[in-house]
């Protein structure tokens, strides 16, 4: 065994694998992959082995897409026969709103250059004669979908790794890892040490064991996952014997099953909604390769359906039942990258689909590792998406509600139950009393509107229950005064001596003088986008960074990598120790002077000003900003503060009637204002002009910050995109995010967010399209739930176009 390797993975499935293998494709060769049995003795040995490209995130779809593309290379260049078969799929539906969830999922393809398309019940037939065209509405056909054999493809990439120079050691087992002062790692195995510059946890159902050896807790957890396999069926025999190919694959969403050709007979295999989860505290580690206690019982009511779908499988004997246990995250994405707080201790975990995400998730890791940075927009699969509200008993709530809502379809406005309420603030209680539904997001509960009595939200891909109230929220802001919690946002205290310097460095702007604000962006070194921040000077060496919530350990992993070894800056992610309330309308001023004896005449505290000051007996900060675009004042207060300032604004308010809002009428209000918002419009993916950001890019500035090159030469370039906003001749839905846009007929742009502006009384929606045709004038259109919506660009924003409200 080596004493020394630049890197270690940590488990032989399919995952360690691959990162083993892209590690040495991109050059790093002195890796060891260590496996404390045979390779593939996690959860890949038995896995059903399907694969396909679609998803409904683009980002992750992109990289299943490349996952697929790379199954021939591997089997090339290792020589190591996988078992490809790409028999291209369907996915059925048996409802409208089924059909209409597809087409939103088809529509997101369409940008991406996928090639699949809709089909008719009896099309779907045609093409797959088992099912029953009676039971289904439609379908989407995929050619890009197959199966393969999952111990061929782990050893593909073992080999292939090992042809580039890397070193596999089996029954090995990894017992402990313990950092040395220089960084580097000690890799404690039954079999001796190895010293590591990097630790890659690939240890699929052991993942929490291998973080729990660095004293991680990572959200992951297995399920118990069960498929049957019938006996040969002739029905299968014909249509191989007739068509002289293989029957394709299905996604039957509303049987909750999948199936494909297994040899002569079929492969049945369901996500049912009576699951269990598998090994809840601790994976034994003498678990190997065996199998799960069969139990039909909890499956059958899927089966019940799958038969019905599928009549022919009523006849056939059924073969063999498969239970294996597999791993998940709280929202079935995987947990990629660097952890936050550690030095080169790498994860690549909770893969649900290895067969469809584990060549992306090695390309991911590897690209990281090499170059500090994924190539990808990653952000859907990134460790850091979970803060330490993911603990063991939230972990458990949500992969239980994720795997038995698998195929189920989520509306856009459907908020998930599970794990809540966790996180609330102080006025929780008064928002409720007060109507209000939330949504949760990084685990705390926030006000998404404020129902009247007996109204709830009904879930729906159009426009639904809470559409008059919502407008009635945005129009009370317009037109008088309105209050919501802002709690939410991500904040930051950023103190100390070296502060100013250090933010000069991170982020593009010029740093405000003291007691005035700025908008923020952060760049990566390629001069993309990485965060959007609001900074506030507070006084000499004391900022207040506002960002996105659900972003927090993402840029807290950022900043902590760059931040000075000298103790000159001191950093706290503030989460609920500082929490928020914003007013904004025409009468806010009105209601903010009735709380203090400060002046807020826009001479005295002009739009982006900010100060500390006292509200009523309360000590707040309080900025003159707002993301309605509307006049309106952010208020950041502790906690114990919070309770009396709500009660104190809404009683300084009635006078002028002062309504709740919450965040669906934010963004109506700040869609008219073509303001864009982080992991929308802003994301890794994108460039600030690109993003319509360059004004808050000081490329003149004397720091060198970061991606000041890139961007200067974005600059210079004009970059690819633009950021645009449409108005879209909409009946009864709006649009939601990676709907296609299309320029005479043709896909040209995604959609990014969107949704009705009701104050102004239309719908928009924001997004991206090639730099070279922005500002073509008419010919655009953007496909909504199947239709193609007339387009006309919208150049200025809706609503205060010169500013003088915001400002005055
Ligand atoms: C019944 C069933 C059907 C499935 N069907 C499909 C499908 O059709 N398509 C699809 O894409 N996916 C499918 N899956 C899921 C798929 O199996 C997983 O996504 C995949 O196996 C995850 O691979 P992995 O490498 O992350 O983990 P694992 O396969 O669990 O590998 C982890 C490896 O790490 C090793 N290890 C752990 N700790 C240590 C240590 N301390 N020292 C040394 N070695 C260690 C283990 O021995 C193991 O070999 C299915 C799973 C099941 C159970």
């Amino acid at each position: 065994m080596k004493s020394h390797a630049r890197v270690v993975v940590i488990g032989g499935g399919v995952v360690g694998c691959s990162v083993l293998y892209h590690l040495t494709k991109f050059g790093w060769t002195d890796v060891v992959l260590v496996e404390r049995s045979e390779l593939t003795s996690g959860s890949t040995w038995h896995a059903a082995g399907g694969m396909h490209t679609i998803n409904g995130d683009p980002n992750v779809a992109k990289l299943q897409k490349y996952t697929v593309e790379l199954y021939k290379e591997i089997q090339d260049y290792s020589g190591q026969d996988i078992g490809l078969h790409m028999t291209s799929g369907m996915m059925l539906a048996s409802t409208k709103d089924r059909f209409d969830w597809m087409k939103s999922i088809l529509a997101k393809g369409r940008y991406m250059g996928l090639d699949a398309h809709l089909l008719t019940p009896k099309e779907a037939h045609d093409l797959m004669p088992l099912l029953d065209p009676d039971q289904f509405v439609g379908a989407v056909f995929d050619p890009v979908e197959g199966h393969l054999d999952p111990y061929g493809t782990t050893h593909a990439y073992a080999k292939s790794a090992k042809k580039n120079g890397a070193d596999i050691y089996l029954h090995t087992k990894v017992e402990d890892l313990v950092q040395r002062e220089d960084g580097t790692w000690r890799v404690i195995t039954d079999k001796g040490e190895i010293i590591a510059e990097h630790v890659v946890n690939c240890g699929g159902l052991w993942a929490r064991e291998v973080g729990r050896m660095v004293g991680l807790e990572l959200p992951v957890l297995a399920m118990e996952h069960m498929y049957l396999i019938t006996e040969d069926m002739p029905e299968v025999i014909e249509f191989n014997q007739t068509r002289g190919k293989e029957l394709m694959h299905c996604v039957d969403f509303d049987g909750e099953i999948y199936l494909r050709q297994e040899r002569n007979g079929m492969l049945m295999g369901t996500y049912e909604k009576a699951c269990r989860p598998w090994s809840p505290l601790t994976t034994p580690w003498n678990f190997g390769h065996e199998l799960l206690a069969e139990d039909i019982e909890r499956i059958t009511p899927e089966l019940e359906v799958g038969f019905r779908h599928f009549p022919a499988f009523n006849k056939a004997g059924i073969k063999k039942i498969i239970n294996g246990p597999f791993t998940f995250s709280p929202d079935g994405n995987p947990l990629v990258g660097p952890v936050r707080g550690m030095t080169n201790y790498w994860s690549a975990c909770a893969v649900m689909a290895g067969f469809s995400q584990g060549g992306g998730v090695g390309l991911a890791l590897a690209n990281w590792m090499i170059h500090g940075d994924p190539g990808f927009d990653v952000f859907a699969m990134d460790v850091s998406r979970y803060g330490d509200f993911a603990t063991l008993a939230y972990t458990n709530a949500k992969v239980r509600e994720n795997y038995s809502r698998r195929f189920s379809i989520r509306y856009p406005n459907e908020e998930l139950p599970a794990g809540r309420p966790l996180l609330t603030t102080p006025i929780y209680d008064k928002l409720k009393e007060a109507g209000a539904v939330f949504g949760a997001s990084y685990g705390l509960e926030q006000p998404l509107w404020f129902a009247p009595k007996g109204v709830e939200d009904h879930f729906s891909w159009r426009r639904s229950t809470d559409f008059d109230t919502v407008g009635a929220e945005a129009k009370a802001v317009r037109e008088s005064v309105g209050l919501m919690e802002t709690s939410g946002f991500a904040k930051y205290a950023v103190k100390g001596e070296g502060a100013e310097a250090w933010l000069d460095r991170l982020l593009t702007c010029r740093i405000p003088a003291t007691g005035r604000m700025t908008l923020a962006p952060m760049l990566k070194d390629d001069g993309k986008l990485i965060g959007d921040f609001t900074l506030a000077k507070l006084g000499e060496g004391d900022f207040l960074l506002i960002g996105s919530g659900i972003a927090e350990d993402y840029h807290m992993r950022w900043f902590e990598t760059h931040l000075p070894k000298d103790g000159s800056v001191t950093l706290e992610a503030l989460n609920l120790a500082l929490v928020g309330l914003a007013i904004a309308g025409p009468k806010a001023r009105e209601v903010m002077q009735k709380l203090t004896h400060q002046d807020l005449s826009t001479p005295a505290f002009p739009f982006m000003a900010v100060r500390r000051m006292d509200l009523g007996m309360a000590p707040a900060i309080v900025g003159r900003v707002s993301y309605t675009g509307d006049l309106g004042y952010e208020i950041w207060m502790k906690p114990q503060y919070q309770r009396y300032l709500y009660d104190l604004i809404l009683e300084a308010g009635a006078e002028f009637g002062i309504k709740l809002f919450g965040l669906r009428a934010l963004n109506a209000l700040r869609l008219e204002k073509s303001y864009g918002s982080w992991s929308r419009e802003y994301r890794p993916l994108y460039g600030p002009l690109e993003a319509g950001l360059e004004r808050f890019v000081a490329v003149k500035k004397d720091a060198d910050f970061i991606g000041k090159a890139a961007a200067k030469a974005e600059r210079e370039s004009g970059g690819a995109l633009r950021l645009r906003t449409f108005i879209l001749d909409a009946k009864d839905a709006d649009v939601i995010g990676d709907e296609p846009i299309y320029l005479n007929g043709e896909v040209r742009g995604w959609v990014t967010s969107g949704g009705y502006a009701h104050a102004a009384g239309v719908s928009v929606a924001v997004g991206y399209v090639p730099k070279e045709i922005a500002d073509v004038e008419s010919g655009w259109s953007i496909e909504l739930l199947g239709e193609i919506l007339a387009a006309r660009p919208q150049p200025e924003p809706l609503f205060d176009p010169s500013g003088a409200k915001m400002r005055g």
